[in-house]
């Protein structure tokens, strides 16, 4: 992978995306809606394939966390516990001038960006991010619900059924994956801010007073995890939080921050101790009992938690912005997507050399022999450098091309996407072939 400077442009990329059925606006044919975007053919594959990594690494591979996967609206009683009614807010100010309405911790200066005006914004005022909607035939308070801004409240009321049925012992971890919903003020910057978007969540209970160790833990795992996945280190850093930005539940928080070309450093992930906040909370507004018994000392505690929380989409956009090059080959520009195989959408092209009847049988048979084994897409529009152009531009590591040697030699060439180099293969070998240069 070359070691430029990124170069990639947020509108750029918003096009990439939708040229090439990565991402496209939310009810786009209505004029869209703000802050909500659909994913396609292309972006849905390497969607899943970013859940399923993190999933991978999370829960398939560890002994100590296990997974949930919980229902979005819950007792509204479970927001009030966590302290989201009364905090969840960000201060809204409005500009006199133009009506628009801006995060005021967003704000560089006194001057409104969208108009220009000076001196017009109105006082502060706190804005509740929580999306309601109601249960029910009636539409009163009684009734009223909220969709949740956050998966890992059902963490914390799910702890006793999870202990209980999984015979956990401290420490260990629940994990989830699900989508979640913000009214954010100010969408915006492409899938960076949505008002709906995905989470992965891991909340991870530990003894009190080896928080701080477990903090530190996830730090490094996180910030590994992106690595092992081809992010280049120099565009991460772990930033402590002021004690002026913790939350209202932590004691400590660190930011996994990304360099995006086009804002600077901007978080991606956040890791927090939340200490015993939320499981004291729970119990308190529940009445049921939420310790753990410690068969060491033999006393009831309340364990304290650490949460890695990434939200996928902004995953996706660090992923794309990070695999986007534009190289030059001759006197041509390539555009490629360095993705990791493991998330690449497509992971295998199978191109004859030509549209030609000769070779579509053999074409058509390897394509239908890969399918199980790989996401497989199958090319034969256009010249064959046309072809490769747009496999690299998705990201697909591999292009198997078959020409008219194949018929007499049964081998088929394999083009490399980063390297662009060329190697024959017999058709025999092909899928273990395959399979090693994916490193699957
Ligand atoms: P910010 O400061 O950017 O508003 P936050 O600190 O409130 O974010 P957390 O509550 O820590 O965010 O959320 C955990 C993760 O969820 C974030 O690191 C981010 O990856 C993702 N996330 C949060 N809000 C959004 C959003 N509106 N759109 C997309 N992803 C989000």
């Amino acid at each position: 992978m070359a070691e430029s400077e990124p170069q990639l442009t947020f509108d750029t990329l918003v096009s990439l995306c939708k040229r090439r059925g990565f991402v496209f606006p939310g009810s786009e044919i209505y004029g869209g809606i703000g802050g909500f975007w659909d994913y396609g053919p292309l972006g849905v594959e390497m969607k899943n394939n970013i859940k399923r990594a993190w999933w991978e690494s999370m829960v398939q591979e560890r002994d100590d966390i296990v997974g949930i996967d919980a229902a979005i609206v819950m007792n509204p009683r479970v927001w009030e516990a966590s302290g989201h009614v009364a905090q969840f807010s960000d201060p809204m100010v409005d500009c006199k001038s133009c009506k628009h309405r801006f995060r005021a911790d967003h704000l560089d200066g006194n001057v409104c960006p969208d108009c220009g005006a000076v001196g017009q914004f109105t006082e502060a005022r706190p804005f509740n991010l929580m999306f309601k909607t109601f249960v029910g035939p009636v539409e009163d308070t009684a009734s009223q619900v909220y969709l949740r801004p956050e998966t890992a409240q059902a963490m914390f009321t799910n702890f006793d059924n999870v202990v209980t049925s999984m015979r956990r012992k401290l420490p260990f971890g629940i994990a989830q994956i699900g989508k979640s919903f913000r009214n954010e003020i100010t969408p915006g910057n492409f899938i960076f801010r949505d008002r709906e978007f995905e989470v992965m969540e891991m909340e991870y209970f530990c003894k009190p007073g080896t928080d701080q160790h477990w903090l530190d833990h996830w730090v490094e795992e996180r910030l590994n995890w992106f690595k092992s996945l081809g992010v280049r280190p120099e565009n991460l850093r772990a930033r402590a939080h002021e004690k002026e930005e913790l939350s209202h539940y932590s004691t400590g928080t660190y930011d996994i921050e990304y360099r995006y070309a086009s804002m600077g450093w901007s978080e991606l992930e956040g890791v927090a101790d939340r200490t015993d906040f939320d499981l004291s909370r729970h119990s308190e507004y529940s009445g049921k009992n939420l310790t753990y018994f410690d068969e060491e000392s033999g006393e009831h505690i309340i364990p304290y938690v650490v949460e890695p929380a990434l939200g996928v989409d902004r995953c996706f956009l660090v992923m794309m912005y990070d695999a986007y090059e534009e190289e030059k080959v001759r006197d041509e520009t390539r555009v490629v997507l360095h993705l990791n195989p493991a998330i690449a959408p497509i992971k295998v092209a199978i191109l004859p050399l030509s549209r030609n009847e000769k070779l579509a049988p053999l074409s058509r048979e390897l394509y239908a022999a890969l399918r199980p084994h790989f996401m497989t897409q199958f090319d034969d529009a256009q010249s064959i450098g046309r072809r490769y152009r747009r496999q690299d531009e998705i990201g697909t590591p591999l292009c198997v091309t078959v020409d008219f040697d194949s018929l007499e030699d049964n081998a088929v060439t394999i083009r490399e996407r980063d390297s662009m180099e060329q190697s024959r293969v017999r058709i025999e070998e092909l899928v273990a072939a395959l399979r090693e240069k994916l490193g699957d």
